[in-house]
């Protein structure tokens, strides 16, 4: 029962099918399809048998023709056949194709309508009956421009295929004058060559050291160019593709394994519900052979199929449309040989112009007299996460993003977490350095260093949740210009090359540096300074006042001094002037008398030297002659020796001294320099202070070089013992270095403010998730945590805090360290005068007890007793001590009474100035 009611249904259709169409007036619309219009075919079919049930007043009809791609006399001869037909052609719809010129302006002769759905260069020639789906070529050329500079990428590579792609790029050229003097706004133009292998140009850009690249080619070549950029190390985390083929989504990345940000455009959204419900009644169309084979995906849409359809709709609403106000636009035949030209081609094609589209899969619909499109809309799409980020609408030339910088930053850690991210550093205390193993065991990876930027980076890499691993840049430096080789150096060099997605260090942030890396916000604050030895604390000479003659002008001249006396003793001996009357009242003495004795002259001769004179003197010609020698002698040296013990004992004071850059610059004495290659280097290189340009040329000009391979080094030479040298580094290496290095010091203030960032490549979409995690760490006290653990705790030398070096002293006095040998002389030299004294002494009592026939002891108790009465001025010859005489002793006794009262009054008298 069921099914005989389902075959009236259907003969109850097919009655009202045959009877409608049949009465309809029957319209041929004429295709040109190319060999990849499979998708069309079924579109064409589709909507055809749509518009044959449903539309009540034209029946349409195709007439199909594949065009050739390559021969345009063959392509027109095919279009003129078509036209001659009896029925006549409406309209011609012509797809893709290198003819397409020809066939445009056969129709455009003819007046017959023609509707194309692919792109043409722009055109000033007046055409009437001409209609291009697609964009009209100065505004997608426009709209593409617009999208390269949301994309802000400061410098770019066009990589396009054909000519008509350097049409499509010229407004992209034009934004090289957009931030004109910034070195970042290259626009690098490469055009791909013949072939498949393109290598040679990709690894050209590689060397440019190019991450972002436009790329305009056939739809069928990307994935091949793709696969080479990424054999080029092209196609990684920090590399930006623009793919200009609307097209572009139809292809499958995932076989590309890449985390590269891959960005391409479209007309149309395949994600509405109104394209997929489209796709799929073209799936179901009956009379489509190929729809039983085919199953559509809409991503698999190409943008020249959605054309054709949105034009084949138009097209056929608008014969529909005129067929009810026209009442008949029948087509007449055309002999192209002929002068006859469509009868209803104008006002057709007028009103197609003019008619609002139902509905459009390509979005807005509006044509300008040329028959160009010019409202139309661009969705830019991320082809990673399938998103469109982005629209552009030509209605108003506006761009609106879609994504949120958030989302955006999503993304971009998203990617970063997918991959093993590579860091570049270089080893420098206590940023970075080798872990010591434990017993010799070998280490691999992150295991062979540890330092402040290992914990930074681990640090950053918990909040944001990337893994990451250290290599260090092969040149070993931080980063700078090598006009030689003509590339950057140093982990800046590893950026650009794309060795490296961070790069970290005490690595200054320079507005060089700026110009082709990305930087993080600062994570350390720092300033230049100068590192200099400390005053070395001198050992204490107490015989320093022997320093003004070298030891051998002192053994000379005390060996001369004793010749000098020996030879005076002789002269004195010889020359008669020194023979003497002993007895000057005998005029005629019977001996003579001399009193220069060696004893005599070597006390002359040293009273002479000491500047204390003598009280004899010689009176020979000849004596006088030597003395008068020695005394000249004794001038000079005695001078000699004051002066430079003046100049000895104030020479410290006379040692050159540094407060700061201006001092530094001033003097030639103390050598100065900076780490090779370095910020501080460029800080001195780039100055326009005269201070730091005189230094910088005293730098340049200094033999043997200042500049140092690194900072490890400059601080060996300045702590050096040869040499003056002070090193120019930066504040917090300083502070590192004399934590525990306690003969340096830090000199004056900072010269200048500048900090360190993490490097990344130019435009890294993970910055800002990076400024967040250091943000983070900088408020949680973390950073400062850091600092502390690699500048304090993790020391192994002790620190120099409770260090205390004498300063030198400035005031002009001499401390008793200075004179203290002086002390020591005299110290020792009466020590042994009172020896002699007491030898002396003794040495008498030997000789009274000989004489007085006493023991020793019995002439010791006299003499001493007599010794020990100080107020006794005289001295008998010989000493009273018998027995017997003790009344004489004791009238001596009275004797030496009086005269102890007479020389007590005597000194009195001298000590109150009276004349007894
Ligand atoms: N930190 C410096 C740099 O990044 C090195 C220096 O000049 O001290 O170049």
């Amino acid at each position: 029962m069921k099914i005989v009611l389902q075959n009236v249904l259907w003969l109850l259709f097919f009655v009202a099918y045959q009877y409608f169409c049949l009465a309809s007036e029957s319209v041929t619309i004429g295709i040109l399809f190319n060999e990849g219009s499979h998708q069309s075919e079924i579109a064409l079919n589709s909507t055809l048998h749509k518009k044959n049930t449903f539309d009540q007043k034209a029946f349409f009809k195709s007439n199909v023709l594949q065009i050739s791609n390559f021969d345009s006399f063959e392509a027109s001869k095919t279009l003129c056949g078509m036209l001659e037909a009896d029925y006549g052609i409406a309209a011609v719809i012509g797809l893709e194709s290198p003819t397409r010129a020809i066939l445009e302006s056969i129709c455009n002769h003819f007046e017959v309508p023609y509707i194309m759905t692919s792109w043409r260069p722009p055109t000033r020639k007046q055409t009437d009956t001409v209609f291009n789906f697609f964009p009209e070529a100065e505004l997608f050329a426009q709209a593409l421009a617009e999208i390269v500079k949301s994309l802000q990428w400061g410098s770019f590579v066009i990589i396009y295929e054909t000519e008509e792609g350097l049409i499509r790029m010229q407004e992209i050229l034009k934004l090289q004058d957009y931030k004109r003097n910034s070195k970042q706004n290259n626009i690098l133009v490469k055009q791909l060559g013949p072939g498949n292998d393109h290598r040679s140009l990709l690894k050209e850009i590689k060397n440019a050291t190019e991450n972002n690249i436009i790329l305009d080619c056939k739809t069928e070549h990307i994935l091949p160019i793709l696969q080479q950029a990424k054999d080029q190390n092209l196609l990684s985390l920090h590399n930006n593709y623009l793919l200009t083929s609307l097209d572009a989504h139809t292809l499958d990345y995932g076989e590309l394994d890449t985390t590269a940000n891959i960005t391409t455009i479209r007309l149309f959204d395949y994600n509405t519900d109104d394209f997929k419900n489209t796709i799929r009644r073209w799936e179901l169309s009956p009379f489509d052979y190929y729809s039983k084979r085919i199953s559509l995906e809409p991503n698999q849409i190409k943008t020249e199929t959605v054309l054709f359809y949105d034009a084949l709709l138009h097209l056929t609403d608008s014969i529909n449309d005129l067929m009810y106000t026209e009442k008949s636009i029948t087509p007449n035949p055309i002999n192209c040989f002929e002068q006859t030209k469509s009868k209803n081609g104008y006002i057709f094609a007028a009103y197609m112009k003019e008619r609002k589209p139902s509905l459009s899969l390509s979005g807005p619909l509006k044509f300008d007299d040329n028959g160009n499109r010019i409202h139309f809309n661009i969705h830019v799409v991320d082809i990673l996460d399938n998103q469109v980020i982005a629209d552009w609408y030509a209605s108003n030339s506006s761009l609106v993003l879609r994504r949120s910088s958030n989302d955006t930053e999503f993304a971009a850690v998203a990617n970063l977490q997918k991959i093993l991210v590579n860091v570049s550093s270089r080893i420098g205390e206590p940023y970075l350095k080798y872990r010591e193993s434990e017993e010799g065991k070998i280490l691999y990876g992150n295991d062979r260093y540890e330092g402040y930027s290992m914990d930074l980076i681990q640090e950053v890499a918990n909040i944001i949740g990337f893994r990451f691993e250290f290599h260090l840049a092969e040149d070993k430096e931080y980063g700078k210009w090598d006009e030689k080789k003509k590339k950057w150096t140093g982990l800046v060099g590893d950026l650009l090359e794309r060795k490296a997605q961070l790069a970290v260090c005490d690595l200054t942030i320079t507005h060089q540096r700026r110009e082709v890396v990305d930087f993080s916000m600062p994570f350390m604050t720092l300033g230049i300074s100068i590192l200099y030895k400390k005053e070395e604390k001198k050992d204490i000479n107490m015989f320093a006042f022997l320093d003004p003659f070298s030891v051998s002008v002192w053994i000379y001249t005390a060996t001369l001094y004793l010749i000098i006396s020996v030879v005076l003793y002789f002269i004195s001996r010889m020359t008669p002037g020194d023979w003497e009357n002993p007895h000057p009242c005998d005029e005629n003495p019977e001996e003579l008398e001399n009193i220069w004795d060696i004893k005599n002259c070597l006390w002359l001769t040293l009273g002479s030297i000491m500047t204390q004179g003598c009280d004899i003197l010689p009176k020979g010609i000849s004596s006088r002659m030597a003395v008068s020698m020695w005394w000249f002698f004794s001038l000079i040296m005695t001078s000699s020796y004051t002066a430079n013990l003046a100049a000895f004992l104030t020479k410290d004071r006379m040692e050159p001294t540094i407060d700061g850059a201006e001092a530094l610059s001033k003097q030639t004495k103390i050598k100065y320099g900076v780490v090779d290659g370095g910020s501080t280097m460029a800080f001195f290189r780039d100055s326009n202070f005269s201070t730091y340009q005189r230094m910088w040329t005293n730098m340049l000009a200094t033999r043997p070089s200042v500049f140092e391979k690194n900072n490890n080094d400059g601080v060996k030479r300045v702590q050096a013992p040869k040499g003056q040298y002070a090193f120019l580094m930066e504040s917090t290496q300083i502070e590192y270095e004399i934590e525990t290095k306690c003969d340096l010091k830090q000199v004056g203030s900072s010269l200048d403010t500048k900090s360190y960032g993490i490097a990344m490549p130019m435009n890294s979409p993970y910055r800002s998730a990076i400024n967040k995690a250091i943000l983070k760490l900088q408020e949680s006290g973390k950073l400062n945590d850091l600092k502390n653990k690699w500048w304090k705790e993790k020391r192994k030398d002790p620190s120099c805090e409770n260090f205390d070096v004498e300063e030198k002293s400035d005031s002009a006095e001499l401390a008793l360290a200075n004179v203290g040998g002086v002390f020591f002389v005299l110290g020792v030299g009466i020590a042994i005068a009172v020896m002699l004294a007491i030898f002396e002494f003794l040495w008498n009592v030997r000789s009274v007890s000989v004489e007085e026939h006493l023991t020793y002891w019995e002439a010791l108790k006299v003499e001493l007793k007599f010794a020990c009465n100080v107020w006794i001025t005289k001295k008998r010859t010989k000493p009273v001590i018998s027995e017997s005489s003790s009344s004489s002793s004791h009238k001596s006794d009275k004797t030496d009474d009086k005269s102890m009262i007479h020389s007590f009054l005597q000194s009195a008298g001298s000590f109150m100035n009276l004349n007894n």
